[in-house]
């Protein structure tokens, strides 16, 4: 998939969050009742999960054990379903989307109060992962953290409205939950592979066995695999990049206390500089990381959090205000790449009144 293509999706994604605003600005419906004609709108298995069963709750149970250090999180209420990918020892990788429209309705121009043709409007998709580092103790609390807000949020309750309940998220709190369920927790998953480093960038073989035998030094922790995309893991990350095509990717780690950017920069913006007490500080790329693959790769916008330890987390104020930046830089980052898409003539024919980025 070109990032031309990734693009005119996220430009079409930016007017849906443009129409979207109108439309709450205007008083209307804070979201039209659907959305997703276009050639990448979910089907209706994507966009309507099944209910948990007990054995859905179990699996989260048994994540949320192994966090007892953390503030409780209730699994019956947010409600993760299985991707259908499982780990390598067969545990199930959970997901709960928030957001997500009904498929096969398009909005009408009365829900959205937009003048763009249909066809062009996408909402916005935002994947939010923790955990492809099993050890990270902090990172999949955080991403459950935030996930029981949108869940709030989804549910009626008070509002921390600035634009997340436009967007269609889909949030896996543990991509690597054998990493996280051994004893001790581990940073590779069951093969004792790192994860973050068997993506398939170009080049993988070797440059991901050299830096590896080089760089890391043999470094058992950092083992990217025997081949690119070895594991079930990794294949279930690059399954859903197809799947869902998100306009962004949200990785949260720990323990390095920053901010890490890969993907394009739409009109010039700037990676978020500032995620709460978290300030960006590009770390470069390494062979076989989701970065690397899907930001530069993929021309996704993949944002990598790094909290600043592993296993103490931020109170639920500075979360608060992470979760805030965030979202507003999300809101910012898709109206500069439709703005970008119009202005290169990518607009998919929409009127120009309807594109008119809102800042
Ligand atoms: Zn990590």
């Amino acid at each position: 998939m070109s990032t031309r293509f990734l693009n005119a999706r996220a430009a079409a994604a930016a007017l849906w969050l443009v129409a979207a605003c109108t439309a709450q600005a205007q008083g209307g419906a804070q979201r039209p009742a659907a959305a997703g004609n276009s050639p990448n709108a979910p089907t209706a298995a994507q966009a309507a999960p099944r209910p948990a069963l007990e054995s859905d709750l179990a699996a989260c149970q048994a994540l949320v054990q192994r966090l007892s250090a953390f503030k409780p999180v209730d699994c019956a209420r947010l409600a993760f379903v299985p991707t259908g990918a499982k780990s390598v020892r067969g545990r199930p990788i959970l997901v709960r989307e928030f957001g997500a429209p009904a498929a096969g309705v398009r909005p009408s121009s009365s829900q959205t109060g937009e003048r763009a043709p249909a066809a062009t409007l996408r909402q916005p998709r935002v994947l939010l992962v923790g955990g492809i580092h099993g050890d990270e103790l902090t990172a999949i609390a955080t991403v459950l953290r935030w996930a029981e807000w949108l869940a709030r949020d989804a549910a009626g309750g008070p509002s921390k409205s600035d634009g997340a309940e436009v967007f269609h998220w889909r949030v896996v709190p543990a991509m690597n939950p054998d990493g996280l369920l051994a004893r001790p927790a581990t940073r590779v998953n069951a093969n004792g592979v790192d994860l973050n480093r068997n993506f398939p960038t170009p080049g993988w073989e070797p440059k991901a066995r050299k830096w590896w035998e080089g760089t890391a030094r043999k470094d058992p922790r950092r083992f990217p695999g025997r081949a690119p995309a070895s594991e079930p893991e990794t294949r279930w990350l690059l399954d859903e990049i197809d799947r869902f095509a998100p306009d962004v990717i949200i990785s949260v780690h720990a323990p390095f206390g920053l901010l890490d950017y890969d993907g394009p920069k739409p009109q010039n913006l700037s990676p978020p500089r500032q995620l709460g007490r978290l300030y960006l500080d590009q770390l470069g790329v390494y062979p076989g990381s989701l970065g690397n693959y899907g930001g530069v790769h993929r021309g996704v916008a993949v944002l990598t959090i790094e909290l600043p330890h592993a296993l103490e987390l931020p109170n639920d104020l500075e979360l608060a205000r992470m979760w805030t930046d965030l979202r507003r830089w999300i809101a910012e980052y898709m109206q500069r790449s439709a703005a970008a898409q119009l202005a290169a003539g990518g607009g998919s024919g929409a009127e120009a009144g309807g594109a008119t980025p809102r800042r």
